[in-house]
């Protein structure tokens, strides 16, 4: 994403959040509560032993499945140890550890900028802000969130990825479909030491349950307390969007 629309998108997550009404709050913390209990076990599904693991993962996640990001992964870090290791190599030595990822070539290059900004500004560790985060190559917002979240217990923002989207959306939580905005209704509507749990519960009921395709509306508890689309009668339900 060019640099100018991510740091747009930083901004308005930045900006006073949207109001929330009292309902809308107590709501969405009984949704909070009906997920957490649905899914005590909800987590961030890359795997990676440290910051700079992780914010290459994310990266390598875009328009790809965790699944497929965590075949190639081991061999990567098994190769390249530190950001010290990815910047003294070429993205054409990145290429092809991560050859059955798509848009692997686009993505070499990002993590050989990325970690070539790492060791030159910030002492080869991973920078702990948002702020510092975005200067990074191949990092938005949502990269950022993932990384503060989960490395750092830092919670700067919400993930909002394709899942995240749909699934806040599906169940009321925003009107929105751009990133940003729905970011700061969930900011809005839920408390900050939340945030990064949220997205991975939304993560989880959309992949177990509110699929893009082939939803299992009224199959699930939890969407016949909060969806409409759970309650329609059959021949008139709502396809899900998404
Ligand atoms: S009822 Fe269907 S659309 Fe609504 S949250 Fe559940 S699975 Fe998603």
């Amino acid at each position: 994403m060019p640099a100018t629309r991510s740091k747009r998108r930083a901004k308005r997550a930045a900006a006073a959040p949207p109001r929330k009404t009292p309902a809308q709050r107590k709501r969405a913390m009984q949704i909070l509560a009906a997920l957490e209990a649905r899914y005590p076990d909800a987590h961030c599904e890359l795997d990676y032993a440290d910051p700079l693991q992780l914010l290459i993962a994310t990266i390598l996640s875009a328009q790809a499945t965790d699944a497929g990001v965590n075949k190639a992964t081991p061999a990567l870090f098994a190769r390249f140890r530190t950001a010290a290791d990815f910047a003294a190599s070429s993205p054409k030595e990145i290429e092809p550890y991560i050859a059955s990822i798509g848009l692997f070539r686009n993505k070499a290059k990002a993590i050989h900028a990325a970690c070539a900004t790492i060791v030159e500004r910030f002492g080869g560790e991973v920078p702990r802000t948002m702020e510092d985060l975005l200067t990074l190559r191949g990092v938005a917002r949502k990269t950022a969130n993932v990384v503060l979240g989960n490395a750092f217990h830092i919670n700067e923002g919400v993930v909002v990825d394709t899942h995240v989207s749909r699934v806040a959306h599906r169940l009321g939580l925003t009107k929105h479909t751009d990133p940003g905005k729905i970011e700061r209704d969930l900011m809005a509507l839920f408390p900050r030491e939340k945030w990064c749990l949220l997205a991975h519960l939304l993560i989880f009921h959309g992949r177990r349950v509110c699929k893009a395709r082939q939803a299992l509306c009224a199959d699930d508890a939890i969407c016949r307390k909060f969806c409409a689309n759970a309650n329609a009668p059959a021949p008139r339900r709502r396809r899900p969007r998404g």
